[in-house]
C-alpha cells in the first residue's frame, strides 16, 4: 500500500550514519568494516542508507538473498555477504546477483553452485548455525575438496557481547582463534558485531561487523555517548480534548486522570511499531516539553496527557530520537532490546532522509 497521506515519518540523518561509522573506525581500529544492513537497514531504509556508506565501509551484510537482491538492485558494488543458508530454491541467485554466500553445514557444499563465493561459519556459542569447532578438520577437507566454490572468509558470532563483562566473550574468541589454525590461507577472518567491538578490547582479526552501531547505538543497556541515533520519529497531534478527573482512557482503563487537564491524541500505535507493552512507560516531545503517554496503545492511535496545556492539533510530535526518548529508552521501558524498536516501526511510517 502506498501511503499518501501518512501520520508519522521516520527521518533518516545519512550524514549521522557517516559519522558514527567514523567513530567506530577512530575508537574501534577495525581493519575492516563489514555494515549489516539485514531488515531494510534496520528500518532506516537498506538501500538508501547503503548507497550513502558504500564508500565508508568494505562489505555489506544481509540476512536473505531477497536482501542481498535488493542492494544489487539498487545500484550497490561492494561485496554482500548473505548471513543465512542457502538452498535449492535461492542457489542460483548467488551467482546471478553476485553474493558471497554462508556455507554453514555440509549440505551447503554441495547445494551451491559451481563459482560461487562463500564464508565458512562457526558456532563457538551462540547455538544457532554453523560448523562446531571439533568439525573444523572435516570442514577444511570438505572445502579444499570443492575447489568448485570459493571461499572468501571465515566467521562465527558472538552470543554474550551486548553487555560488557561476560566471560563467555573470552571463550567463543579464543575457540574461534584455535579454529582459524586451521583456514589459514583463508583471506578474511572477522566475529565482532556490534557488542563484541565497543564493550570488549579483543582482537578484531580482519574485520568487524556493525549493524547497530552504525544507526547510532550499542547493543545492550549501556549506550555510548559518541554514537548518535540517526532515526527521528516525528508525528503531529491530531485532537486535544478536556479530560476530567477520575475519566479513564483507552482499552481497558489502565489509566485514570487524577486531575483535570488536556489530552492530546497522535496517530501512531502498535500498527506502526509502538509497543503495546510500552504502555503508561513512554514520554513524547511536544515543543520542547516532555508529556507522558497514558493508557494502553491502541492499533492506530497512543493519548498523551497534556496537563492544563491546550495545545493546538497539528502540533509536532517527537516520538523518539533527537531530544526526545530514543529507541534505547524505549527498549527499556518496553522490555525488549533496541533491534526489536527498530525493526517494528513499520511501513505505514513514511522514511524520509536529510543529508546535514
Ligand atoms: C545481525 C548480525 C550482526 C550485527 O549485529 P549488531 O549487533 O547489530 O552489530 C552481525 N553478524 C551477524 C551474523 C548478524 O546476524
Amino acid at each position: 500500500m502506498k501511503n499518501h497521506f501518512p501520520n508519522s515519518y521516520a527521518e533518516i540523518n545519512l550524514q549521522t550514519l557517516t559519522d558514527n561509522i567514523n567513530e567506530v573506525k577512530k575508537r574501534v581500529s577495525p581493519p575492516k568494516m563489514l555494515a549489516v544492513v539485514k531488515c531494510n537497514g534496520y528500518g532506516h531504509g537498506a538501500v538508501r542508507m547503503a548507497k550513502h556508506i558504500e564508500e565508508d565501509v568494505d562489505q555489506f551484510g544481509v540476512a536473505t538473498v531477497d536482501e542481498g537482491i535488493e542492494l544489487r538492485m539498487g545500484g550497490i558494488k561492494k561485496p554482500i555477504l548473505v548471513f543465512g543458508v542457502p538452498d535449492s530454491r535461492n542457489a542460483a541467485a548467488y551467482g546471478t546477483h553476485n553474493l558471497t554466500a554462508t556455507i554453514s553445514h555440509k549440505t551447503h557444499f554441495s547445494v551451491l553452485m559451481d563459482g560461487t563465493r562463500y564464508h565458512l561459519n562457526f558456532d563457538t556459542g551462540m547455538g544457532r548455525l554453523g560448523f562446531k569447532p571439533e568439525d573444523a578438520a572435516e570442514v577444511r577437507q570438505l572445502a579444499v575438496l570443492n575447489q568448485r566454490l570459493i571461499c572468501s572468509g571465515i566467521y562465527s558470532h558472538h552470543a554474550m557481547a551486548d553487555d560488557p563483562g561476560a566471560d563467555e566473550v573470552e571463550d567463543q574468541h579464543k575457540k574461534f582463534k584455535t579454529i582459524l589454525e586451521k583456514f589459514e590461507e583463508v583471506p578474511l577472518a572477522h566475529m565482532s558485531n556490534t557488542g563484541a567491538s565497543v564493550h570488549y578490547d579483543i582482537d578484531r582479526f580482519d574485520m568487524i561487523r556493525s549493524g547497530l552501531t552504525i544507526c547510532g547505538y550499542t547493543a545492550g543497556k549501556k549506550q555510548v555517548d559518541w554514537l548518535k541515533p540517526a532515526l527521528t520519529w516525528k508525528s503531529k497531534l491530531v485532537q486535544v480534548r478536556k479530560v476530567a478527573k477520575g475519566d479513564s482512557v483507552s482499552y481497558g482503563g489502565s489509566w485514570t486522570a487524577h486531575e483535570d487537564g488536556y489530552l492530546g491524541t497522535i496517530p501512531v500505535g502498535y500498527g506502526d511499531g509502538v509497543p503495546r507493552s510500552i504502555s503508561n512507560k513512554l514520554e513524547v516531545l511536544i515543543d520542547g516539553k516532555l508529556y507522558p503517554q497514558v493508557g494502553n496503545v491502541t492499533m492506530d492511535y497512543i493519548m498523551v496527557f497534556l496537563k492544563g496545556d491546550k495545545l493546538s492539533p497539528e502540533t509536532e510530535v517527537i516520538l523518539m530520537g533527537d531530544d526526545a526518548l530514543d529507541a534505547s529508552d524505549w527498549a527499556k521501558s518496553a522490555e525488549t532490546n533496541v533491534h526489536e524498536i527498530l525493526t517494528g516501526i513499520s511501513n505505514r511510517v513514511v522514511r524520509s532522509y536529510t543529508d546535514m
